[in-house]
């Protein structure tokens, strides 16, 4: 196994580095580095600039617009990305969405949907949980009914991120109730503007709107919205959710967070002295620069597993490690945010566009308190940690 960057993929980490600098508008990288939340324009407009550079799509075959990187690549991108930082692609278009489409979509869907994914021309959302189905998914209840050349589809899905902002959503629907609960789902693609759809906020403990409820009363969609065949719905659900390998531990946001550590811990001050003087602080950021270093080397591990074996080899289940230890390490980063600027961690941040300008001074720390509680989610969404357990145990530790 080589851990090593080669000398071309060393220029090819200065040449993504240098273009971050020079083209990511600098307020949305300010917003982000503070842990601000970012309007939808200001998220279309960078990707927008990312996609007039080939680089919208880039794990996509060529053929639809990808870049034919190497997983090693990928992984340079994702970190420069995240290190950076700027907003990451939206992953329901480019990441779950797409995918599913150029590999089960028939001919008209790619050229309907692809181009568009990947200008966010059209914003997409997933439509997957559902109350009472979340880490068991199969369980799922809303129904799609065939009537002609439409479907009836009426239930609740819930956890919609940023549904607020969608034009399409992509939703698993039970269209067989009478056979095994895998077999009798589908997979459709429903315009956000079709008649009896009702986005409802679910407003979050950091006064966030990013996740939504979405009600379907009577919703018809047309029978060549469905992807596929009916009642396989499950297979491109199981190949959509394992197709995120890489950045999912994301090891370049957390360096960047504990860059930002150790700036405010050298200007705060505790007992008189800044914090980053203080032995015991300083202690508290070795011991998480180390499980990241460690967590690193875990995730180079896998994409040097990726590039020995090509990028058609399937989701390699130490993904689950990368998602476990990168959703802790974040928790525990975000933690000693909260510690380093104590009663400066509070500023409240209002969600709504144009109301979440900060409220103080070009020393602003960021809304850390409100970043804190939003960020206990990066351990439920996308499979919550419990399960990633279960997933380690049997498919890693085989018990
Ligand atoms: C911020 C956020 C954004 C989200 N965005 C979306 C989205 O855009 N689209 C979408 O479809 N979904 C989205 N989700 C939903 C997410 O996928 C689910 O929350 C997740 O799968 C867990 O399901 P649940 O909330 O129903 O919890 P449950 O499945 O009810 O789990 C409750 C608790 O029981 C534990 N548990 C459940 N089963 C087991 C088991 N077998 N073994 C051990 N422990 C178990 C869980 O770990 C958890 O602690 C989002 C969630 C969050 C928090």
């Amino acid at each position: 196994m080589d851990l090593a960057f080669s000398k071309e993929e060393i220029s090819f980490r200065e040449e993504v580095r240098a273009f971050f600098r020079d083209n990511v508008p600098p307020d949305t990288r300010r917003k982000l580095q503070e842990g601000r939340h970012l309007s939808k324009d200001e998220m279309v407009t960078w990707w927008r600039i990312l996609n007039r550079k080939g680089w919208g799509v880039s794990h996509w075959p060529k053929e639809y617009g990808g870049t034919g990187w190497t997983s090693v690549q990928h992984y340079i991108f994702n970190e420069e990305l995240q290190m950076h930082p700027a907003p990451a692609p939206l992953a329901f278009g480019v990441s779950m969405v797409g995918p599913v489409i150029y590999t089960f979509g028939n001919e008209t869907q790619k050229k309907q949907y692809l181009p568009r994914i990947a200008n966010v021309d059209d914003w997409w959302c997933q439509g997957f949980s559902e109350p009472g189905s979340g880490s068991d998914l199969a369980s799922l209840k809303t129904k799609a009914e065939r009537k002609g050349d439409k479907y009836i589809v009426n239930g609740q899905k819930t956890w919609t991120t940023l549904a607020q902002h969608a034009d399409m959503i992509f939703c698993l629907v039970r269209t067989d109730p009478t056979v095994k609960k895998q077999e009798g789902i589908s997979f459709l693609l429903i315009d956000m503007k079709s008649p009896g759809i009702t986005v409802r906020p679910i407003v979050t403990i950091d006064g966030g709107a990013e996740v939504n409820e979405v009600f379907f009363d009577d919703v018809k969609v047309p029978v060549e919205n469905r992807i596929g065949e009916e009642g396989k719905g499950w297979d491109y659900a199981k190949f959509l959710l394992g197709n995120e390998r890489t950045g999912i531990a994301r090891v370049g946001v957390s360096k960047q967070r504990v860059r930002r550590l150790k700036e405010l811990a050298a200007l705060e001050l505790g007992h008189g002295r800044p914090m980053i003087e203080d032995r015991r602080f300083r202690e508290k950021i070795a011991a998480v620069e180390i499980e990241l270093k460690a967590l690193e080397m875990t995730q180079l591990r896998v994409v040097s597993a990726e590039r020995e074996a090509g990028r058609s080899k399937k989701p390699d289940p130490a993904s689950s490690i990368l998602k476990l230890k990168g959703s802790e390490l974040q928790q525990a980063i975000s933690e000693l945010l909260m510690e380093v600027v104590g009663p400066y961690a509070m500023p409240y941040q209002p969600e709504s566009e144009g109301r979440n300008e900060p409220p103080i001074g070009p020393d602003y720390a960021g809304p850390l308190a409100p970043t804190y509680f939003n960020w206990r989610k990066i351990s439920i969404y996308g499979g919550s940690n419990e399960i990633q357990k279960n997933i380690i145990s049997k498919a890693i530790l085989g018990l």
